[in-house]
């Protein structure tokens, strides 16, 4: 409100639009707001002191409050795909944001970039996302017949599919997206060329496919949302190796994994809990690394080196095509090779897991496994149990199962003896944790 009426105090235009007009109509809490304005960037930084101007071709301008950012753009006349503006991206995207300038040299001209609400409308995606709420007067513009499809809960591209399609092919990840999260449905035209146009994905930028990735998995709509990219026929363009997988065994222990996965993040999400990127992925890429550790094992390579080669191949695929950064493949690298861990109670072994910086992450996976039913429940409510006991109770634990379940490198008993000493050594307030 307050940026709107700013605008319209500086004798501008001021529109909220986008994706929170149509929320609101839906009786949905907006998640951000976007502003439209006829002011050119410049003036949008002179109207307000908390404002970062942002991007490169097209400008756009950050109105920060504390945490909160308001997007305020200027009416763009161009219909080319939206810049990522993420601060991870913006290096990727300015390196292509180059070649891209000088192909289409002529034909974007820097003069029209910008224009009135009545060019704006058309760059839009779906009807739905083409609403104008007007701060002058409250009234709510709508130049492509958005409010009735709201209404019949339509996703409808503005313009001709194929066109808008091609021109952004993110748009249908947007329409699997916003159709999961509104419970919407296509408008046939706009579900009719998703098919034959899904292998366009295979030209989007990584970086955007990783944020949109994001978008459609960390909303809260998960499940929906993997519905909707199998419907739509686009996952085996966005996540190959899971679609395989599915395809291959579509009952099997990686697809119950999946499904108890997305349905975990979407409780937590819904429950105001963090979800990280990380567990994301795991869950997504665990059946195609079990599956290609599998095959290795077989082929003789040892097992704890075949599903660390299975992880890095099958992540440097998924990398290619999505551009999942280092700081969440690496930790997924990590949990995935800790699983084989979580089957060996052997006492010291186990102690030193429980103290492992990535315990709490692959203890997780651990127990979607078994939820999975990939490995045995009693296993998964062991650890569980485990880490609700004191630390000097936790010993006592993992001693009284060794004598059946001895490491496959100690000898019976042998266990049992270096735990006496330790627990000799360290009566109470001992972590447990790893040895030196
Ligand atoms: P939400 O914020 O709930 O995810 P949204 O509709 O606000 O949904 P944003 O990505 O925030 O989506 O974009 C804001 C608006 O910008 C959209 O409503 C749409 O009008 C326009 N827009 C965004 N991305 C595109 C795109 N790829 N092609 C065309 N228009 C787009
Ligand atoms: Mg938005």
């Amino acid at each position: 409100m307050k940026v709107l009426y700013r605008l319209k105090d500086a004798g501008y235009q001021a529109f909220l639009v986008g994706g929170s007009v149509r929320d609101l109509l839906l009786g949905i809490v907006p998640k951000d707001f976007d502003v439209a304005t006829n002011a050119l960037p410049e003036e949008i930084r002179r109207v307000f002191r908390n404002c970062r101007l942002i991007g490169r071709r097209f400008r756009l301008a950050h109105v920060h409050f504390g945490d909160e950012i308001i997007e305020v753009a200027t009416f763009r006349a161009s219909a080319a795909p939206e810049e990522v503006d993420d601060e991870d991206h913006r290096e990727v995207e300015d390196v292509r944001g180059d070649a891209r300038a000088l192909d289409r040299s002529g034909r974007i001209l820097r003069d029209n970039l910008y224009g009135s609400i009545d060019a704006d409308v058309w760059r839009r995606d779906f009807t739905a996302n083409a609403l104008y709420y007007n701060i002058a007067d409250f009234s709510v513009w709508d130049y492509v017949g958005g409010a009735d499809d709201v209404k019949a809960r339509v996703l409808k591209l503005i313009g001709d599919p194929e066109v808008r399609y091609r021109e952004d092919p993110v748009r249908m990840l947007r329409a699997a997206r916003f159709a999961a999260k509104l419970g919407f449905t296509l408008h046939p035209g706009t579900r009719a060329p998703l098919k034959e146009l899904a292998p366009l994905l295979g030209g989007v930028p990584a970086a955007r496919l990783f944020d949109e990735c994001l978008k459609l998995f960390l909303g809260g709509h998960a499940v929906a949302g993997f519905e909707r990219l199998k419907d739509f026929d686009l996952l085996a363009h966005f996540l190959p190796s899971l679609a395989e997988e599915l395809a291959t065994a579509p009952d099997g222990e990686a697809a119950r994994l999946l499904a108890l996965g997305l349905a975990g993040t979407d409780a937590r999400v819904r429950a105001d809990r963090s979800v990280t990127p990380t567990f994301l992925f795991a869950v997504l890429l665990y059946g195609p690394i079990m599956r290609l550790a599998a095959e290795r094992e077989e082929s003789g390579i040892p097992s704890v080196q075949a599903l660390a080669e299975a992880t890095d191949s099958v992540v440097a695929a998924q990398v290619r095509r999505i551009a999942i950064p280092k700081r969440f493949t690496l930790p997924l690298r990590e949990m995935v090779a800790l699983q084989p861990r979580f089957e060996r109670r052997d006492g010291r072994k186990a102690l030193a897991l429980l103290a492992h910086p990535r315990f709490r992450a692959a203890y997780d996976l651990f127990v979607l496994r078994a939820e999975a039913g990939g490995v045995p429940q009693e296993l998964a409510d062991w650890w569980t149990e485990l880490q609700t006991l004191p630390a000097e109770s936790r010993a006592d634990m993992v001693a009284s199962l060794a004598p059946t379940e001895p490491g496959p490198d100690a000898a019976p008993g042998a266990p049992r003896r270096r735990r006496r000493r330790r627990g000799g050594r360290r009566p109470a307030g001992g972590d447990g944790g790893a040895p030196a």
